[in-house]
């Protein structure tokens, strides 16, 4: 069945399976020309300072508008890219463009990007981000590189050799997702991280849940201690942004402060034409 192409052949009788299956055959293959004909774009989300309301940085994140779909969900197309092996080429067409563009934003600015797991497996993702610093010019000390708790299940002292490594050249490492897997405390002893984001699942709940609550409260005051700057991702209102702020959570993102856009759209770029 899965080589079946005849057109308007009916096949609800077959496993739903297949369908799905073909489904994503297509996706992927689109996603393949998508990547070759430079159609993934990167759009930045500001975060902010709480105490200052300063935006002191930006995430980067891969965008992918699908002629016939319409926009794809990264949620969608990252995994489906780490499952057939496109997800280094689309992770180094996300560093670099985003730290092209970070050179022309005002150097207190900082970048965040987004790292895949799979990134790390490969062992060249250190000469990678070194060579697009120097091929770009920006500086290490602008950059923070996100990574989620599946890096750290790669076992062994690799990991940990290349995370200690670019730290030692002043990259900033983020341990995104924070909440939302194991969370082991070792992870944060034994990794050189420099901040920490609380998922947005607590945050979005935190109105409701008395549950989200205690676990920011708990996940803020542990990230201080060990002198990592918390960040809160998925801040939607006020009320919100005022309780982390009260809570000592020293930075935060979300559509309160802005969505994801293109790097032409950012606030400062408008200043930077006129100027
Ligand atoms: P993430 O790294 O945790 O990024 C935060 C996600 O939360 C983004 O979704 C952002 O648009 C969304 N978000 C931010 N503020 C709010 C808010 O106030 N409310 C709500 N409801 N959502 C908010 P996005 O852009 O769809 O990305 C989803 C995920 O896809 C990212 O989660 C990241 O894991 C992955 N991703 C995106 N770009 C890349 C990339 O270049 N490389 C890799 N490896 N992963 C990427
Ligand atoms: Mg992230
Ligand atoms: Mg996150
Ligand atoms: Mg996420």
């Amino acid at each position: 069945a899965a080589k079946g192409e005849k057109r308007g052949t009916c096949r609800s009788f077959e496993s739903g399976f297949d369908v799905a299956a073909q489904e994503k055959i297509k996706l992927i293959f689109d996603l393949r020309e998508a990547i070759q004909h430079n159609r993934l774009k990167v759009h930045y989300q500001p975060f902010v300072d709480l105490e200052s309301g300063e935006v002191v940085g930006y995430e980067a994140l891969a965008r992918w508008r699908h002629d016939v779909r319409g926009e794809v969900s990264p949620d969608v197309f990252i995994p489906l890219a780490e499952e057939v092996g496109l997800i280094e080429t689309v992770g180094k067409f996300v560093l670099e463009t985003a730290c092209r563009e970070a050179m022309h934003w005002p150097t207190h600015i900082r970048l965040a990007v987004n790292v895949s797991p799979l990134q790390f497996r490969n062992g060249n993702i250190l000469a990678t981000v070194i060579n697009v610093l120097s091929a770009t010019g920006l500086a290490a000390e602008r950059l923070e590189l996100e990574i989620t708790e599946a890096v750290l299940m790669e076992k062994g002292p690799r990991t940990s050799a290349i995370i200690r490594n670019m730290r030692s050249f002043g990259i900033g490492i983020s341990l995104d997702d924070f909440g939302t897997g194991y969370s082991s405390l070792s992870y944060l002893l034994n990794y050189p991280f420099t901040k920490i984001k609380i998922d947005k699942s607590f945050i979005l709940n935190l109105e409701h849940e008395m549950n989200s609550r205690e676990v920011i409260r708990a996940v803020i005051s542990l990230g201080r201690s060990l002198g990592l700057t918390v960040t809160a991702e998925g801040i939607e209102r006020e009320g919100v942004c005022e309780y982390l702020r009260g809570e000592g959570c020293a930075q935060g993102q979300g559509y309160l402060f802005g969505k994801a856009e293109p790097a032409d759209k950012l606030s400062f770029a408008a200043k930077r034409d006129a100027a």
